[in-house]
């Protein structure tokens, strides 16, 4: 063990002792029951929708339980940060109501950033030194490769532990001499774990667990050559956690196997254990098989999918709540908003995501809101990803309402639920809009059915020519009907298919030359209520453009 001195001389000499954080970060003196949960996103990507997904889950049980819940930017890998990630993470937990109570200059827990908190963590790796549970290690790059390199050889368990720990015993002046010479070096902790031993505890998800117990001297504090000198995951995760009063530590599974690691840190700092949950990852079908959603392959991965397209939070929460707790699935959606979360019902297997369902989550609730709130929903959405949309819909508000009138509404039985998403607005009712819309005008576009474009011609023409805008749908279809004899068209589908050779097509085809005409898609809404919405001139400017 190294002498006091020695260690202290490491570290600034006006470090502060554990004395001074723990007084300066309290226990909190909330109920018994309260929560306080933390999503730890790290600035390396954009927030994946599994961190939405945990931090969801963070948010709701500390506010149900009167706790607290925190974001702490857990930014310790400098080297590949992405500029831009926490604005993006700020964006995302406003986007989708979840921001946290404490965070950034919020809150006396702080700083909530990993790496303005190195003074905190270096008194806590100084602590450590002083009583022998931890050591310095000096061990190169290479030395650590040959060690690696050696145990895969002969199929040991990879690691700094046991005799492969070579800085682990080395005497106080071999330690000194390395320092001497300046040679760089890392923290490790001394694990008191022993071979065969194996840790048990419980999860607040899974039960009761047993993992083989740690026997690796992890890293602690990282090189001594880097500035600031910021932990490692492991180590902060225990000091951060202590210090901001964390008592329920919500995160992916694939830290399960660290807990024994974690257990022995807490144990050796002296901290209280915290509760775990570990939460099964998101998962996406992929032909007969089911696999993680992949940030690199799956776009849904990230939030900003969801937030680009224009996803109302509502329905996105919604869906991911039922992903937690299947019962809420059940609920509807006012109710599954507000009833708790329960770590207890947490499926341990990878739940689907599946965008079909969530489209369909979302259609249903945009089909429950008022045309004036879809339209200043889209606005706000719109602002940021299609301006031009924000104009059109500022400058014709009376055409927006009106459009989205048709077979909307709550004496419709069956409203009309072309809205998923904030985008979709664009090609469901973008062509109600002059503006938006682009005239048909070449006769052989295929959206025409493969026409003859003389008869496009002929038959656009005699319709502009004879157009009547009339209320009674069966009095307006007439118009088609009408037409569409006169131009060889068979008067049903059934007889154009007994004698496919004797006309164009049917009066379907027909129908659907006008709809192409005025609403540039093979899918509209009810042809007589788009005619109506668009107006007499608006109708015959654009079938006159196919006249030629
Ligand atoms: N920064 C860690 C990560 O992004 C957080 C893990 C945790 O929640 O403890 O995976």
């Amino acid at each position: 063990m190294l002498d006091r001195a020695v260690v202290d001389a490491l570290f600034p000499s006006d470090l502060p002792e554990p004395s001074f954080w723990e007084e300066q970060y309290p226990p909190r003196g909330l109920g018994a029951d309260a929560k306080v949960t933390r999503l730890g996103p790290s600035p390396t990507g954009f927030l994946h929708i599994g961190g939405l997904y945990v931090g969801m889950i963070d948010r709701d049980l500390a506010s149900h339980s009167g706790g607290s819940y925190i974001v702490r930017v857990e930014d310790t890998d400098q080297a590949r940060e992405v500029e831009g990630a926490v604005d993006q993470f700020n964006r995302a937990f406003a986007y989708f109501g979840i921001e946290p109570d404490e965070a950034d200059s919020v809150g006396s827990y702080g700083p909530y950033h990993q790496s303005q908190r190195e003074q905190i963590y270096l008194t806590y790796v100084r602590e450590l030194l002083r009583s022998g549970a931890a050591y310095l290690c000096f061990a190169t790059k290479e030395e650590l490769a040959d060690i690696t390199a050696r145990q895969q050889a002969t199929k040991l368990p990879t690691g700094y532990y046991g005799r492969w720990a070579i800085w682990r015993d080395k005497t106080a002046e071999d330690v000194q001499a390395a320092l001497d010479e300046g040679r760089p070096y890392v923290v490790r902790f001394r694990s008191p774990g022993k071979a065969g031993e194996r840790t048990r505890f419980v999860d607040a998800i899974r039960g009761e667990l047993e993992h083989e117990a740690n026997r690796n001297d992890v890293v602690i504090l990282k090189a001594s050559d880097q500035s600031p000198r910021l932990p490692t995951y492991h180590f902060a995760h225990a000091v951060d956690d202590h210090l901001m009063r964390v008592n329920l530590v919500i995160r992916g599974e694939e830290w399960i196997s660290s807990v024994p690691t974690h257990l022995q840190l807490f144990d050796a700092l002296g901290f209280e254990r915290v509760e775990y949950a570990h939460i099964a990852p998101l998962m996406k079908q992929q032909g007969g098989s089911r696999r993680k959603l992949s940030k690199r392959k799956d776009p849904e991965a990230s939030v900003e999918f969801f937030i680009e397209a224009g996803f109302p939070a509502e329905a996105v929460q919604y869906y991911l709540r039922g992903l937690v707790n299947a019962r809420l699935a059940d609920l509807p959606l006012a109710e599954a908003l507000s009833s708790p979360i329960s770590l207890a019902e947490c499926g341990v297997a990878g739940p689907l995501v599946d965008l079909v369902k969530l489209e369909d989550i979302a259609a249903d609730y945009v089909a429950t809101l008022s045309g004036d709130e879809i339209i200043s929903r889209i606005s706000k959405w719109a602002a940021t990803y299609d301006p031009a949309l924000v104009t059109v819909l500022a400058d014709s508000r009376d055409e927006a309402l009106a459009a989205l009138q048709v077979e909307r509404g709550p004496e419709v039985a069956n409203p009309r639920k072309d809205l998923r998403k904030w985008s979709d607005f664009r090609t469901a009712y973008g062509f109600f809009f002059p503006s938006l819309f682009e005239l048909v005008s070449d006769r052989t576009d295929e959206r025409l059915g493969g026409l003859s474009p003389d008869l496009i011609s002929a038959f656009a023409a005699d319709f502009a020519d004879g157009y009547a805008d009339l209320e009674d749908g069966q009095e307006w279809f007439g118009q088609i009907r009408e037409l569409a004899g006169k131009h060889g068209f068979a008067p049903n589908p059934k007889e154009f298919k007994k004698n496919p050779d004797a006309y164009p097509g049917s009066i379907k085809e027909a129908a659907q030359l006008i709809r192409v005409s005025l609403t540039g898609s093979t899918r509209s809404p009810d042809l007589h209520a788009v005619a109506r919405t668009l107006g007499k001139d608006e109708v015959l400017r654009r079938v006159r453009a196919l006249v030629g």
